[in-house]
């Protein structure tokens, strides 16, 4: 972009599954819209996250979008859990056939915005030098969308090949007859494990925290259920917009201390056998509120590992006792506990013996020297923040975002931030986000932003900020129901552990779906109750159509 700085209504940024339905969205409202994406094409993390046996863990027919029915009756799932490829396939059609690309500047990445009270627009910079101004702002960059390598030393010292699951190659990589160490057991880690195992001559897994994962039995959908689905694809998608994970989920009427042992077993032998993420989660009311409950489902998945791996003290190393079920967020794998029987797979437990070193030749633990090809760093990602306070974001009487939230990430609803005026985040923290199904979350948010624009600009307004008030009571309600759960109790991305430094805050919003949605609904219903509304000073607002 050359000449003078150009005007925009809305600067979308981000091309996953958000950018692109606000995209789709906005232009429809008949605004100018212009997109940056610092990926070269749509996808987000299907773009980014190409590791081998990367797929969705939320049912394919339900991880998209809902908002036109003919692409729902159009698009046909091939398995049950999506793989990557499949998933950017659906995204690039989705792109194509409502035409998405066009607004949008890729390999582009946003480095800062400021806002321009006086114009009450956003000013904006990115890494290619652009300079441009909205007056909206909708960061639709992800929750888990910052890559983070881990902290050791010598990682620029290796003589082989590093790899991070969330920036994988794109023409893939060939791990046959290689050395291969993996580090890090969360959903990455155990989606590609089991797949590297089979193609390297030795696999070294460095395990930090062993994780609950559970079968997802993934298999191709049959033309019958895919019939049905879409058959019932409108009262389905009523009915996951009122649940409360944004998946239709039968609710518990038990507590796991409220059944004998037998019918206990024989209910999590069902809910294991589901193939869901849900399933064991939702076998009993009290799972994530109660820690004796909790330890029933705990124990009868480390009864399951025992029952899998044939030597008892790997499937102990793979036993998870520092963290009560379900309060890091749970993975669905194929064949992950019983890689760890082959003959070249070695599990090294980092906790018993710390990796001390990256060398030339692979790592150094404390008690070993383990010589390696290629290593895997499957070490997750700066969750929820890291995308956030990536840019330099200066909002009102030049205050900094960095500093706003030096003690956490303060937000109303999850979508705005006192102080920044006409900023709006997709999926933020203390929204339900990673919580849910994050298609449901995504449609959700941009509807209402959406609603939200076009509400100021009948009116001749100029901006809307979040008042302190009522941000202080969002984020006080946030922390209250997180501090009835189990889920402080785990060091979680979900609690900023996983980040050196990063402050101790439960992030998404775990009061559930309709419940969060009513108060969306109601806020904006008020007139948009907790946001203080500015007219324009001029009887024109700034150019931006
Ligand atoms: P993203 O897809 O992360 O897209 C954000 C985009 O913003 C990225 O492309 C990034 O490059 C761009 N961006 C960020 N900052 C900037 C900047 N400053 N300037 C320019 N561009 C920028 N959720 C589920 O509900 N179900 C699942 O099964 C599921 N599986 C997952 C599997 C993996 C491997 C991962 C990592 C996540 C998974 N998730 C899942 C969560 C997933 O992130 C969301 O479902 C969804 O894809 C998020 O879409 P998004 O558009 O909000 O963000
Ligand atoms: P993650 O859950 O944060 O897991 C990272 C792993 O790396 C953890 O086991 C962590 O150990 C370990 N680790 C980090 N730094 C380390 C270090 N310095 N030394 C040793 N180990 C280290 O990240 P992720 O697996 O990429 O998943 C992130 C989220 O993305 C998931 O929770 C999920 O929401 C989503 N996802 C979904 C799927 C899917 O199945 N559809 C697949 C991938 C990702 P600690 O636990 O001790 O920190």
């Amino acid at each position: 972009m050359t000449g003078a700085p150009p005007g925009f209504a809305v600067l979308v940024v981000g091309a996953g599954f958000a950018g692109l339905y606000a995209h789709h969205r906005l232009r429809a409202l008949g605004l100018t819209i212009q997109g940056f994406e610092a990926a070269a094409d749509v996808g987000g993390t299907w773009w980014w996250n190409r590791y081998p046996g990367a797929r969705c863990d939320v049912e394919s027919m339900d991880y998209c979008y809902s908002f036109s029915p003919e692409l729902e009756q159009d698009w046909t799932w091939s398995e049950r859990y999506a793989t990557q490829p499949e998933i950017l396939r659906y995204l690039n059609h989705v792109a194509d056939r409502f035409d998405l690309r066009r607004d949008i500047q890729f390999d582009t990445r946003v480095t800062a915005a400021t806002w321009d009270e006086a114009a009450q627009r956003w000013r904006v910079v990115t890494d290619r030098g652009d300079r441009v101004s909205a007056q909206f702002l909708v960061m639709a960059t992800g929750c888990l969308s910052q890559a983070k390598d881990p902290e050791i030393d010598g990682i620029e010292t290796f003589d082989g090949e590093i790899f991070h699951t969330g920036r994988w190659p794109h023409e893939g990589v060939d791990f046959t007859g290689r050395r291969v160490g993996v580090i890090g057991t969360g959903s990455s880690g155990i989606q590609s494990i089991p797949v590297i195992a089979r193609q390297a001559a030795h696999l070294t897994v460095f395990q930090r925290t062993p994780n609950f994962t559970m079968p997802a039995k993934n298999a191709p959908l049959d033309q019958q259920a895919i019939a049905d689905r879409k058959a019932r694809a409108r009262e389905i998608r009523e009915a996951m917009r009122a649940s409360r994970a944004g998946i239709v989920v039968p609710m518990p009427e038990h507590s796991a201390l409220g059944v004998d042992d037998e019918s206990r077993e024989a209910l999590y032998a069902r809910a294991w056998d589901t193939g869901t993420l849900y399933g064991m989660v939702a076998a009993f009311n009290d799972l994530l509120i109660n820690r004796d409950a909790n330890d029933t489902a705990a124990e009868y998945v480390r009864a399951r590992i025992r029952s899998i791996v044939d030597d008892p003290e790997v499937a102990e190393r793979l036993s998870p006792r520092n963290h009560p079920f379900g309060t890091k967020r749970p993975c669905l794998d194929t064949d992950y506990y019983a890689t760890y029987n082959r003959e070249n797979v070695t599990l090294v437990d980092v906790r018993e013996t710390p990796i001390v070193a990256v060398t030339p030749t692979g790592v150094r633990t404390s008690a070993d020297d383990f010589e390696l090809d290629a290593i895997v760093f499957a070490t997750g990602f700066d969750a929820m923040t890291g995308p956030l306070l990536g840019p330099d974001f200066t909002g009102a009487h030049g205050r900094k975002l960095r500093d706003r939230w030096a003690a956490g990430p303060r937000t109303y609803l999850g979508i705005a931030t006192a102080g920044f005026p006409n900023l709006f985040i997709v999926t933020g923290p203390g929204s339900p986000s990673v919580l849910v199904n994050m298609a449901v979350a995504i449609e959700h948010h941009v509807d209402w932003m959406a609603d939200c624009i076009a509400y100021l600009r009948q009116r001749g307004l100029a901006s809307i900020d979040a008042t302190t008030e009522a941000e202080d009571a969002w984020v006080d309600h946030v922390n209250e129901v997180a501090n009835v759960t189990l889920f402080p109790h785990a060091n979680s991305w979900y609690m900023g552990a996983n980040v050196p430094g990063k402050p101790r805050v439960f992030m998404p919003y775990i009061g559930g779906f309709p419940r969060y949605d009513d108060v969306c609904r109601g806020v904006a219903a008020d007139d948009y109750r907790g946001f203080t509304l500015t007219p324009a000073t001029s009887p024109e607002p700034a150019p931006s159509t």
